[in-house]
């Protein structure tokens, strides 16, 4: 059985995207490469995108992590489609200000 698992290198393992920053990478975000597929940016907690972008797919001429741009990156994220919601049953709101899914036998 081969190890594919060595090939899935954590991300820690990769340097900052930016040139010569010798910091612990923190976060990812992806870069279009063509039609098809993207490839992974890495950053340090200083380099890094905001939470937002960085959730989004980026242009292939991104300029992030530039630090002339950070905390944005100059670009227009492509917008991702939004999250399949479960239908919402009913909730219930405890008097602690939580609301939980109601539980099936009070619908
Ligand atoms: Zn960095
Ligand atoms: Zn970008």
């Amino acid at each position: 059985m081969p190890d594919d698992l060595t090939v899935q290198a954590a991300p820690s393992s990769h340097p900052c995207a930016l040139d010569g920053c010798p910091e612990a990478v923190l976060v990812q975000w992806q870069r279009r490469i063509d039609e098809d597929s993207t490839a992974a940016v890495y950053a340090c907690g200083r380099h890094a995108l905001t939470l937002d972008l960085a959730a989004q797919v980026h242009a292939a001429t991104c300029g992030a992590p530039d630090p002339k741009l950070l905390p944005e990156c100059g670009c227009t994220p492509e917008t991702l489609p939004p999250p399949i919601e479960a239908p919402v049953l009913g909730t219930v709101t405890l008097p602690t200000g939580w609301t939980l899914p109601a539980p099936m036998e009070a619908l």
